[in-house]
Parts: structure tokens; C-alpha cells; sequence
């Protein structure tokens, strides 16, 4: 028998389950369809949150290290298994905060399987007691994405970010020496955590510059603020992995016409994710690219009761934006599929939670040169912070980057202490059009990072 539903979404990650809630709060029937029989997707089980369990702690006794001498004696001792226990733990405290909030809700119910699309309204669910079938009023597909692993001879000895960061994940104690593949932000963060906590770490780049796609200007800033132990090479092909007597893992590569050989104890396989794209799609006429579901800021595809949101539409690959974009879906549907709510893909802070961390958001210098925009730049340095002195973190710093003419804030990055967080602050006065003279007559708090953001636009004046 086919059930109807108002709407089903295609995974339960972050671009399904904030517009799940929105649309059973609003008293519509609401299924989520994903594999791991939980909210949160990749974000949670294999992403953004286990990673931050270990950076912190990376970064904690990085920290301790730097104040050493400074009434912080004795070195504080790293169990890498212990680490990963707290990382479980994490993961598994958000997952019953989840289940808590599934169970509390109305309208709602998540199945544990695999959604495939067989029409406009119709979609197949496989699970482990077979198939069911829905006839839906509206569809969200937030399959999101998934490790892309190169079609190299020995790719199977590599370990991937899902390995290293799911929940009871593969690596328990802490490797020797660690080869990174790839020079992307997951490749060069993991470096700077396992670097941080004593492993010996290579990162091996296919490219001359790490973090392809950012702004240079950024990344040259960033590079060395690198731990300096991190032995960074770019221009390198890996032509295969395979394995050494010793059962250690042996990276074969090409660079500049030669070949080569580098032996680790473990390699990571980090050169790029790829949109998961649920089986029936292009069947029912959506177009998909290799960046993803193709979709614009209504998040509707060609079929206007059909959404695409999160990674799977490759727009800004980020949580956040993803949960952005689902509310956004919310909205439409509720307006009955006719676009009232835009997201805007233009304004989503990003962080490269490398140590230290970079983080920008809005129009950089690379992108206005390209699009023939003229900036005004204001810069605060971390060396004159009050915090980043107590911490003995005043590395980096601020940039602001202003419209020439009416010195409104289009963009900027933070290199460094609090990147993160400040980046968030930066981003809310672009996205709202503050100009400089408005962050500059705000009361930033002091003494705190966020004080350089009023500081970087008063140095225009
Ligand atoms: P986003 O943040 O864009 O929502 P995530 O990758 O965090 O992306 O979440 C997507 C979720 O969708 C993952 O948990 C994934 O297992 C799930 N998923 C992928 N393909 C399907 C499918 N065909 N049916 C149901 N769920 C799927």
C-alpha cells in the first residue's frame, strides 16, 4: 500500500530535519528517510562535531605548551585512546539530545533506510523489513556527500575521515608518522591536530597552493602560522599506496617527473567529497552536475514541489548553510511552492579549523578583483590584542574588506585566535549591510578578540 505524506526528506541531516520540524510543527505529516536511523548526518557522525573533539583537545595542550614557563609547569600527558572515548561520548550525548527531540515531536517519524526516487511524488524506501512506498506532496532531498576516494591502485589501505572521526572510529592510539593526501581543508586540519598532539605528520598536495579555491591572500597569511614540524609538499602526484614488510603503508608518487616513495604508519585520504545523489533522480528529469543537484536560492529544482538542500546541491557544502537552506525549504513549501524565502549562498561564514584556524565570509580580495570591485582594506593585527597576549596566541589577525566608495563591509577573514567565532560576528554585519562607521562606533568587548573587528575598521580613519 502506498502511504501519503506532505513531505518526505531524502536523509535526515541538516538539510532535512530543520525543515522536518518546521513543516510538523505546522501540522503537516512528515517522514525522514535516512541509513544511519538518526538525525544529524555526516555533520555528526563522521564531520564537523568529532573533529572539534579533537582539535580542542589539540588545541588545549598546544595552549598548555605555549604557557609553560608561565606558572603552568609539568607538561599534561596525551592518551590518544582517552581522546577518542571523549569524542565518542560527545557524539553519543548529541545523539540522544536528538532521539529526545525526535521522540518529543508530532508529525513526525524517521525510518531507517534508503529513500530511491520512482516518480514526481512517488519514492521507495528500502529497509531492513523491505520496501515501502509514499506518495508525497512535496520531496527535500538532502543526501549530502560522501568521501571521494581516487581510483589509485592501494586506495583501500588508506583511511579516510569517516574512519578517523565515526563514532568508535578506526584509529585508537596515536600514529607515528602520519601522510596526509591532500591539501584541502579536511587534509590540512587533520595535519595540524595530529601534528599538535606529537605525530609526525607529511601532507602531500597535488597542487602549488593548500586550500585550492580560497583566497590566496588568505592562505598565504595562514601557511606559516603551520606548525613548521608539518612537512608540506606540493606538486605531487600520488600514483599509488602500497604496503611495507613492516605492514606499514608505502605512498608512491610522482613530482616534478621523478618518483618517489614515503613510508607512514597511516595514510589519510582526504582529496575532496562528492554529492550523494539518490537513485531516480535524473530519471524524473533533475538535472545533476558533478558539483550537484543544480538548484538556486528558492532551493527548488526544475520541479517546483521538489527541493534540494545541503551538500547534495554543492552551493556551500557547510552544516550550517545546509540548515539555512532547509528552512528556506520550510518556508516554500508552506507558501505553496511559490518562492518567498531565498538563501543567501553568498554570505555563510567559513572556518578551516587548521591550528591556528582561518576563517572568512563574504567578498575577498581575489573574488572583488574578479568581479572588478574596489576595496578598502582594515587590518588589525593580533600582536596588539589584548587576549592574544594573555594567551601568548598573537599570531595573525583581521581584515576587514569595505566597498571603496560607500565603505560598506562586503567581506573579510580572521587568521588566528577565535577565527572561528569572530568570523560569525563579521559575517552578521555583511549579510545586514553595516558599514565602517558603524562597526566602528560599536562598543566591542574588551578584553576580547572581537574588539579588533571595531579596531580593523577604524583603522580606515
Ligand atoms: P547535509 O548537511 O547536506 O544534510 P549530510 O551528509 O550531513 O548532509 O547528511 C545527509 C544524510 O543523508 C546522511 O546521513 C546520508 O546517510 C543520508 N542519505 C544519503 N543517501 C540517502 C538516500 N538515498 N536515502 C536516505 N538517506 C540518504
Amino acid at each position: 500500500a502506498i502511504q501519503h505524506v506532505d513531505l518526505l526528506t531524502i536523509g535526515a541531516g541538516g538539510g532535512a530535519y530543520p525543515a522536518a520540524f518546521r513543516l510538523a510543527q505546522a501540522g503537516r505529516s512528515v517522514i525522514m528517510v535516512d541509513p544511519k536511523g538518526a538525525m544529524s548526518g555526516n555533520c555528526l557522525y563522521e564531520g564537523c562535531v568529532p573533529s572539534k573533539a579533537i582539535r580542542e583537545t589539540a588545541e588545549i595542550y598546544q595552549s598548555q605548551q605555549r604557557l609553560a614557563g608561565h606558572g603552568l609547569a609539568g607538561a599534561i600527558s596525551i592518551d590518544f585512546t582517552k581522546i577518542t572515548m571523549h569524542k565518542d561520548a560527545v557524539q553519543a550525548r548529541r545523539y540522544e539530545q536528538h532521539a529526545a527531540e525526535l521522540a518529543a515531536a508530532r508529525n513526525i517519524k524517521l525510518i531507517q533506510g534508503t529513500a530511491r526516487l520512482l516518480g514526481l511524488h512517488e519514492v521507495a524506501v528500502n529497509t531492513t523489513d523491505g520496501e515501502q512506498r509514499f506518495h508525497c506532496a512535496q520531496i527535500i532531498i538532502a543526501s549530502g556527500s560522501d568521501v571521494f576516494i581516487p581510483p589509485i591502485p592501494g586506495a583501500e589501505l588508506c583511511l579516510t575521515s569517516h574512519d578517523l572521526y565515526k563514532p568508535d572510529s578506526v584509529l585508537k592510539t596515536l600514529p607515528e608518522r602520519l601522510i596526509v593526501i591532500g591539501g584541502g581543508y579536511i587534509g590540512l586540519e587533520t595535519a595540524t591536530f595530529f601534528a599538535a598532539l606529537g605525530t609526525r605528520v607529511t601532507l602531500l598536495q597535488k597542487g602549488e597552493q593548500l586550500l585550492s579555491g580560497m583566497d590566496p591572500g588568505m592562505v598565504t597569511l595562514l601557511t606559516p602560522l603551520l606548525d613548521p614540524a608539518i612537512r608540506i609538499r606540493t606538486g605531487v602526484d600520488v600514483t599509488a599506496v602500497t604496503l611495507t614488510p613492516e605492514g606499514g603503508r608505502r605512498v608512491h608518487y610522482t613530482r616534478a617527473e621523478e618518483t618517489d616513495t614515503l613510508d607512514g604508519d597511516v595514510v589519510l585520504m582526504a582529496v575532496g567529497r562528492r554529492p550523494v545523489i539518490p537513485v531516480g533522480t535524473t530519471e524524473i528529469g533533475i538535472a545533476v552536475t558533478e558539483k550537484g543537484i543544480d538548484v538556486g536560492p528558492s532551493l527548488q529544482t526544475v520541479h517546483p514541489h521538489i527541493y534540494a538542500c545541503g551538500d547534495v546541491n554543492g552551493r556551500v557544502p557547510l552544516f550550517h548553510a545546509a540548515v539555512r537552506q532547509s528552512m528556506v525549504a520550510a518556508h516554500n513549501i508552506l507558501g505553496g511552492n511559490i518562492p518567498l524565502d531565498y538563501a543567501d549562498f553568498n554570505h555563510v561564514p567559513t572556518t578551516v579549523f587548521t591550528l591556528p584556524a582561518a576563517a572568512y565570509v563574504g567578498l575577498t580580495p581575489a573574488l572583488a578583483e574578479a568581479q572588478g570591485i574596489k576595496l578598502q582594506t582594515g587590518r588589525y593585527d593580533f600582536a596588539e590584542d589584548s587576549r592574544a597576549q594573555i594567551l601568548e596566541r598573537m599570531e595573525g589577525g583581521i581584515q576587514l574588506f569595505f566597498a571603496a566608495d560607500s565603505l560598506r563591509l562586503l567581506g573579510g577573514w580572521v587568521v588566528g585566535i577565535d577565527a572561528g567565532q569572530l568570523i560569525g560576528q563579521i559575517g552578521t554585519a555583511a549579510a545586514h549591510g553595516l558599514t565602517a562607521y558603524d562597526l566602528a562606533r560599536f562598543a566591542d568587548q574588551h578584553p576580547m578578540s572581537a574588539e579588533g573587528i571595531g579596531k580593523a575598521a577604524r583603522s580606515l580613519f
